[in-house]
């Protein structure tokens, strides 16, 4: 395959490096190697400089890093692995070589609108039109249920209507084949839905952060303002239009990479839960945070997805904490899954209507 020479520069400046392997939540959960960001530029500047095939297995381990960020936060000299790793996903649609797993979540995709082939039986009611859209996000339909998080946006009087047939924002198909011309159509045709509204608000971060960072990359034109669900909601708390009172609980928050690292979005979910009760921060937090887990992952890497949460929840332990709150839809389900005795998970709407 073909590299960018911005892509061969970063991957010859991390291949001999060893300074992030510490923070990559897959090698910390693996304690392989291969699995950090180093091993990864190693095999894949062999490629570049045409010394081996871009093989199924260097394949593999590109498929094998989250896109998390961690290493790229790390970085004292700003290389970016997250960069070459997803331009080496487009090199291997490009060139025919997406594993199996891949095409099966591709074909998932085409067939379902999610890459899961999940049918979500929590379907949400109709809703009258509004100029405010409620954006609830592939992950969500087609794991979750975003019941709650609705129910607080109308406890708080907040004009706004969900669709019934919502489109993908191209989150996943980023995630799978990086800027390929498909993903970009995904993103357009989302775009274009989009176009009548005023405001959108995600309830996942994911689709946030494409629709804030990659659309304007890739010279898509989103016409509503978007906020990210945790924004809104520390806004009316601060309004008063969310009157919470604080309560005798204390809340450790796992910072979702998607907000704290790609968003830049530290402090909203701090001034919701310090309006709800005392907040205790875990080791690795803010834009230093560590993944909790990644639901495209854990269809093809599912006992390494789950002892990257169980991890996260060491840390949790570590500070003797009570209740771990999760913004991200992704992290819930997994950190859901690991949860040990004695911590307790909570989505960012369940603290709201408790303290309410
Ligand atoms: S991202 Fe930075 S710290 Fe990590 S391997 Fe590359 S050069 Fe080293
Ligand atoms: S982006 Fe995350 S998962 Fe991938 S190598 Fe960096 S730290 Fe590890």
């Amino acid at each position: 395959m073909q590299f960018t020479q911005k892509s061969r520069e970063h991957i010859e400046s991390c291949r001999f490096c060893w300074m992030c392997h510490h923070i990559c939540p897959i090698g910390n959960a693996t304690g392989l190697e291969r699995h950090t960001a180093r091993a990864r530029a190693l095999g894949l500047s062999l490629v570049a400089r045409e010394a081996v095939e871009f093989s199924e297995d260097i394949v593999a381990n590109v498929y094998e890093c989250a896109l998390c960020g961690g290493c790229v936060a790390d970085c004292t000299t700003g290389w970016d692995p997250v960069m070459f790793t997803k331009e080496a996903r487009l090199g291997a649609a490009l060139d025919g070589k997406l594993p199996p797993y891949v095409l099966k979540m591709l074909a998932n995709f085409q067939e379902t609108g999610n890459v899961y082939r999940l049918k979500n039986e929590n379907k949400i009611p109709d809703f009258a039109d509004s100029d405010t859209l409620f954006f609830i996000g592939e992950d969500t339909r087609a794991m979750g249920c975003a019941k709650m998080a609705v129910q607080l946006l109308q406890k708080a009087g907040v004009d706004f209507t969900v669709l019934q047939d919502e489109p993908s924002s191209g989150y996943s198909m980023s995630f799978l084949i990086g800027a390929a011309a498909e993903t970009k159509t995904v993103m357009e045709k989302c775009a274009a839905t989009l176009a009548k509204y005023k405001k959108v608000i995600c309830y996942d971060p994911a689709d946030a952060k494409v629709m804030k960072r990659e659309y304007k990359e890739w010279g898509i034109t989103l016409a509503p303002e978007v906020l990210t669900f945790t924004e809104l909601l520390a806004d009316l708390i601060q309004s008063g239009k969310l009157p919470v009172r604080a309560q005798d609980l204390v809340f450790t928050p796992q910072d979702s990479p998607l907000l704290a690292r790609d968003l830049e979005e530290i402090e909203p979910i701090r001034s919701i839960l310090s309006a709800c009760g005392e907040v205790r921060e875990m080791f690795l937090h803010g834009k230093e945070t560590m993944l909790a887990g990644n639901l495209i992952m854990h269809q093809y890497m599912p006992h390494v997805m789950e002892k990257v949460a169980e991890n996260r929840w060491l840390n949790a332990k570590n500070i003797d904490a009570k209740i771990m709150v999760t913004a991200c839809p992704a992290e819930y389900v997994l950190l859901s899954k690991t949860r040990p005795a004695g911590i307790e998970l909570m989505k960012i709407e369940e603290v709201i209507l408790k303290c309410l």
